[in-house]
Formats: C-alpha cells, structure tokens, sequence
C-alpha cells in the first residue's frame, strides 16, 4: 500500500525560502579584523538571488559547477545559497590544498566559474591557467584588479556584479537526490575524491544538526563557525543555521587565537565549533590574557580526536563543556556526537563524553575485524567502522570504480578503528592508516597521545608507529613542551607508568617545535612518519 501523503523536494532553495522570511532578522556577522559586519539573512536572501542571477547571466546552466575559494563570511554563505538553489552545483575548494591538488579537482569538477576571496585573489591567480574550464572569477571584497587572470578568463567584481542584478530570483524546483554541494578528500590512495551532498542528503543532514542529542542550534543561539566552509562544509552550521534562523559568527580570516578570543569578547557567541589544535592554541592564549567566556553554553570539538586533558580544561578553568563529536567529509559529515546519556553522572559521565559519541537514528554502524567478520558492540572488540544512512557517500563523484575499496555492500569503510559500548557509543583508536603493530597486538595511537597531553607540561602529543626488529613496529612520541616548561622523556614515561600497560611504554620520544598539521588541521602524522624514516628527528631513547 502506497501512503496518502504528499510528496515535496526537500531543498536549498525552501532552506533559503524559510531562513530569509520566517529569520528575517537573523544575522551572518563577518568578522573584519577590528571589528564586524553584519548582514541579515533577508540581505543574504536578495543576494542570493543577485548572485543567481548574475551567475546564468554569465552562461551558468543546468549542473554546472560553481567553485569557492573563499574564507567563513557573508559572501561564502550567499554563494552557498545561491548556487544550490538555481540548479547548480556549489564546489568548495580548499585553500589549504597543495597546488596540483588544487588544480586537479578544479579540473575534475569542471569548474566554469570561480569566487574568490580578493585576499585569496593573487594565490588563485598562480593556479588559474592549469584550471582549464573556469571561464570568469568573481572576485569579492572591493578590488577586482587584485587579479591577473590568464587569456580567455573574463575577472568581475562581485559588488559590482550583484549591484546591477534584481533582488529576486525564480528558484527552480529541485529533484531532492540531485547534486547540491561537493567536496574533495583525501581519499585512501592517489587523487583526491569527490564525495557529492544532494539537496535531501543536506536537508536531512540539517534537521540532525539542530536536534537536541546532536549540536542543538536553535532559533535565538550566535553560533561561532571556526570550521572553514571550504572543508566538510563547515560541519553542516550554514544550512542548519538557515533552517532554525541561529546567527552564525565567521572568523573571514582571522583564525589565530587572539583575534579569535577578540570575536569571542565582541560577539559573545553562545556556542563555537572548530577542530582540537584550534581550542588547544586558544587555551594557550587565555593563560596568557583571561578573557571571561562563560558566554559559550558548549564548545564544539571534532575532526580529530579531542583530549580529555582539552575538555576537562574548558570545562574546570572556564565553566564551559566541551561537546566532542566524529564525522568525516563523506558523512556531510556528523556522524556521532558524544551527550552522555542522562542518567549518568560523575565520571561515568565523563567516560561517556571522552568518546566519539553516539550515532544517530539515521545512521547506522557496524563494526568489522580483519577477517571481514561483523565484532559485537561490548566495547572491547576492535576493528574498523563501517556506516550507513542518507547523508552518508555511497561512491565518489566519477561512479563506483573510484576507490572502491571504500565501499563496501552498500557501507562506508570509514577507515577508523575503535569499539562501540552496548549502548552504542564509538571510541576511536586509530585510523587503519596509524594504527601500530607491535608483536601482534595494537597499540592505540590516539590513547597514548591522550595521556601523554595529559601531563601539564605538554602542548600537543603525536604518536606514530616506527619500524622495530623485534616488535615489527614500536611507538615513537613526538612532543611539544609549553611555553616556559620543562619535562625531559623519562618524567613522561614516570608519568605514563599507571595510565598504560608496560608494553604499550613508548621508548622512543622526540621533541618538536610544532606537531606538522595537515590542510584542515589535523595532526600529519604521514609527515612525522616522513621526518622520521628521513633522520629529520632528533630521537630520545629513554
Ligand atoms: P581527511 O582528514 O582525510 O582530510 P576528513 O576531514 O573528512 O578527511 O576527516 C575525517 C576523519 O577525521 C575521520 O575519518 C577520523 O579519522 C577523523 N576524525 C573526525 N572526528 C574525529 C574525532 N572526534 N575523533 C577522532 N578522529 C576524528
């Protein structure tokens, strides 16, 4: 039996419908530097519609793809609206990329137009005679002439553009499952992988965002988006935020810890989102100059693993709970998000909250041994995450034979490792990729580097596996020390010695200015692997 009821797409352009009427007055605050500007979503409304119509006046039909090469600001979250919303498909590109990576999903998105950021304008330009279908750059932010641009590509002033562009725009209406958004990652082998959002997929994706178990944006909340936009599409905030008519801060480009306290103290967001090494160069700088930020009802971390030693910091030093949560790009990307469940308290509760959390309703989780073997969920069987759902990838952007590996029957290899508890929270331990072998057992990188960032003279902790005769491979520690501290590699195994069993003991250390973070912040730990296996490492043996 069929169902009585009706049928409707679920799109960007009924989210954008919905946020510019019903939250007229709702704000996107961009912040400049010294201070901000600040744009309503019922401006953000006509000029989404300027810029639709400025894009098919320039030639954009169909599917085509319209890149991004922008900071967090009003004008990205315009693009994000427009784009989807007349047909086309909105493709974030990474500042942070490596040049030929740049290039190559330009190319492999086809990209026919291009906004830029006029500050990002000149590093745009070096890479724009390889990108071989980008017809005209939108360049925002005042100066087109920021922009040396190779034959055959037509440069436009934004302002300019939408200035001369009617405030309205006749929004198609959508096929749900078609193409809304895209987004390139790092993929397991070779060139990156485009994973593809739909309308419904975002839509779904959206309601998630705002329920009250997951991130809990509501009508009236100033959320803190420190997640760039042109990566895993700013962790879902600017359609959620359209959604429920929450006010979203973007940092633009100020992305240091004290311009990001200045926002703080300026805009007094009621809830911040942004990966580990941010909130930990953050904490940094609050011992150095207090700020009150009791303002922040939660702090979103994610991306990678965020120490309990980070959480139990915001949280006892600023009165301000820290929500870790996991996704990935192909998931849009929340996957689990770690709300204890309510009974619990004390450090019960806080056992709960150190994971990666509890999936969702939509998603579902299994996990799998090296055998292909499904493991019960007892929090001790180890092996690799697998999900599914509607805003989960199913394949990447060029069909099913690209990196098939990461699929499987209809699931999403996800490539990290950990445990799922009875009641359904993830612990991560690793990604398969950093996982250490040692004399047949694993040692888990992610919960060495949580101790060792435990001790109060550490900054940051990376553990990777190095090569070892005996064992196969052995944990090496790289650490950085705390401005002003001391701490030498046998005080930290002296401190190690009740937090992990003795062969789990790192004996290698080496102590870095920085640990080397990748395009979105993540520790690098190929990198580390490379400096190690180079003899770049100065290496203590203790
Ligand atoms: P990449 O890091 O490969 O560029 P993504 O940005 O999509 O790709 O990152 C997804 C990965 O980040 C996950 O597969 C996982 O390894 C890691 N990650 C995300 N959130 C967490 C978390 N809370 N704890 C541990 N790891 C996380």
């Amino acid at each position: 039996m069929l169902s009585t009821m009706q049928d409707g797409n679920l799109s960007i352009a009924n989210l954008l419908r919905h946020g510019s009427v019903a939250h007229a007055a709702s704000e996107i605050v961009t912040w400049t530097g010294a201070d901000a500007r600040r744009s309503t979503f019922a401006e953000v409304g006509r000029n989404s519609a300027r810029l639709a119509n400025a894009l098919r006046g320039l030639g954009v039909t169909g599917d085509q793809r319209v890149g991004t090469f922008m900071w967090n600001n009003a004008e990205h979250m315009v693009a994000y609206c427009a784009i989807p919303s007349m047909g086309a498909v909105l493709h974030t590109l990474n500042i942070r990329l490596f040049p030929d990576q740049l290039v190559y999903i330009a190319n492999h998105a086809e990209d026919r137009v291009i906004l830029v950021d006029g500050t990002l304008g000149p590093m745009l330009a070096k890479h724009l005679p390889s990108m071989t279908t980008v017809e005209h750059v939108i360049v925002t932010g005042g100066d087109a002439g920021v922009l040396e641009a190779p034959h055959g590509v037509e440069v436009h002033s934004y302002d300019e553009l939408l200035a001369a562009q009617p405030d309205v725009f006749d929004w198609p209406d959508i096929d749900e499952r078609s193409a809304a958004a895209m987004c390139y990652t790092s993929g397991t082998t070779g060139d990156p992988k485009g994973v593809v959002y739909s309308h419904r997929s975002i839509w779904l994706h959206s309601m998630q965002v705002c329920m009250s178990d997951s991130m809990r944006l509501a009508q009236g909340d100033t959320a803190l988006a420190i997640v760039p936009m042109f990566h895993a599409m700013s962790w879902g905030l600017p359609y959620a935020a359209l959604m429920v008519g929450a006010s979203l801060v973007m940092p633009d480009r100020f992305l240091q810890p004290g311009p990001i306290a200045e926002i703080l103290a300026a805009e007094r967001p009621a809830f911040a989102a942004a990966v580990p090494a941010i909130w930990q160069g953050l904490l940094q700088h609050l011992e150095a100059h207090p700020q009150d930020i009791s303002h922040l009802r939660e702090v979103i971390i994610g991306g990678s693993a965020a120490p309990p030693s980070l959480m139990h910091a915001f949280e006892e030093r600023y009165g301000v709970p820290v929500l870790h949560a996991w996704g990935m790009t192909e998931t849009s990307p929340l996957g689990s998000v770690a709300r204890p469940p309510a009974r619990t308290t004390g450090r019960e509760r806080w056992a709960y909250r150190y994971t990666q959390g509890r999936f969702p309703a939509s998603v579902r989780a299994r996990l799998v041994g090296e055998t292909g073997a499904e493991l019960p969920w007892d929090n001790e069987s180890v092996g690799e995450l697998e999900v599914r759902g509607p805003w989960i990838a199913e394949s990447y952007y060029g069909g099913a034979d690209v990196d098939p590996e990461k699929f499987r029957d209809g699931w999403l290899r996800t490539g990290d490792v950990g445990t799922i508890s009875p009641d359904g929270f993830l612990t991560l331990t690793d990604r398969t990729k950093d996982v250490i072998k040692s004399g047949g057992e694993w040692i888990s990188s992610v919960g060495l580097e949580n101790h060792v960032m435990s001790h109060p003279a550490v900054v940051e902790a990376a553990v990777i596996g190095v090569p070892d005769e005996k064992w196969d491979e052995r944990p090496l520690v790289a650490v950085v020390v705390a401005e002003g501290q001391q701490v030498t590699a046998g005080e930290l195994r002296e401190f190690l010695t009740d937090k992990v069993a003795r062969w789990q003991m790192p004996e290698q250390w080496t102590f870095v200015d920085e640990v080397p973070k990748t395009s979105v912040g993540k520790f690098d730990k190929k990198r580390l692997r490379t400096s190690y296996s180079q003899g770049e490492l100065d290496v203590t043996r203790a």
